[in-house]
């Protein structure tokens, strides 16, 4: 239904990298569709191939006023033939974003729901609710993760190279980091390396072990808690400076909420010798630069 383009895997030569001794590559997922980029494809791949094969025509999701999930989801629909629906956290406002006006643009239907109901949209009554509304819909849930999301991420873990060292990625939910170790599970000298851009996020060791449930692989990520740069779509000068001053250097833009953090902090790391000498290091890239770009 939808397939990932087959994306370059660009080495990244820095003095940082030439002293640490290290090899870094950026795998450009960010390229692997027009429409929609990213990690988010990969998550959405075999929920729309569940939501055809049990027969359904729409597609509803949830996600905040500036969500990637709700771009993918919308762009994702149109491109197999879904209708989707978006249920939107707050109020509606007189002024479309940016972002829902092009969800909008893709076909997507909007629902708002206050945030104090928001909290409760995975509850019973919330759902029927939205049943009693939209008729037979497939349920995404928000960010998009649940264990389809974790075997689109494994299959794309599949598509790299068969020697590296490390993997790195941005969490959110830690859908895209559980599926990852999943895909290397059988690749034991490579460890998966997560940053997660929520503050305090040690909620998110638990729910990837609950996204990989029956894997009894031996544990093969970990999470570096220190490059959320003061929480979800917080920024300051320092990572802003980052990510323009690496676009100039390497004409690859990343974004503020996600890419920016980690590749920011895969640098820390090398220059502090996390990694070992000799390491192949590789950074995917998720996407995101269309909601939160080098330039907005
Ligand atoms: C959603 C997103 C993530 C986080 O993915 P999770 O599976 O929620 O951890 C990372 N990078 C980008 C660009 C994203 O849009």
């Amino acid at each position: 239904m939808i397939s990932p383009e087959k994306t370059p895997l660009v080495e990244i030569k820095s003095d940082l990298t030439e002293k640490a001794g290290v090899k870094l590559l950026i795998k450009r997922e960010d390229l692997n569709n027009k429409l929609v980029s990213g990690n988010k494809l990969w998550k959405l791949k075999y929920n729309l191939e569940e939501a055809k094969a049990l027969g359904h025509k729409i597609v509803l999701t949830f996600g905040g006023a500036f969500s990637n999930h709700l771009l993918a989801t919308a762009g994702a629909g149109k491109l197999a033939g879904f209708n989707t629906i978006g249920v939107v956290r707050g109020e509606k406002q007189d002024n479309l974003n940016p972002v829902l006006k092009r969800v909008t643009e893709l076909g997507m239907k909007l629902h708002y729901v206050d945030r104090s109901n928001y909290r409760k949209k995975m509850q019973p009554h919330f759902t029927q609710d939205l049943e009693r509304n939209f008729r037979n819909f497939y349920l995404i849930p928000e960010g998009g993760s649940n264990h389809l999301a974790v075997k689109g991420c494994a299959e794309f873990a599949h598509t790299l190279p068969d020697t590296f060292d490390y993997l790195c990625c941005p969490c959110g939910t830690g859908g895209t980091i559980a599926g990852l170790a999943k895909g290397l599970a059988n690749n034991s000298s490579c460890k998966v390396i997560g940053f997660p851009i929520l503050k305090n996020a040690f909620f998110l060791e638990k729910d990837i072990y609950s996204f990989l449930e029956d894997s009894s692989f031996q544990r093969n990520w970990q999470l570096i808690y220190d490059y959320h740069f003061g929480g979800y779509a917080k920024k300051n000068d320092q990572l802003i400076n980052f990510i323009h001053s690496f676009f100039k250097d390497y004409s690859i833009p990343l974004d503020w909420i996600y890419t920016g953090k980690m590749i920011f902090g895969v640098f820390d790391l090398i220059e502090k010798s996390f990694f070992d000498r000799g390491s192949v290091i590789i950074a995917v890239h998720t996407g995101g630069t269309q909601t939160a770009g080098v330039n907005s």
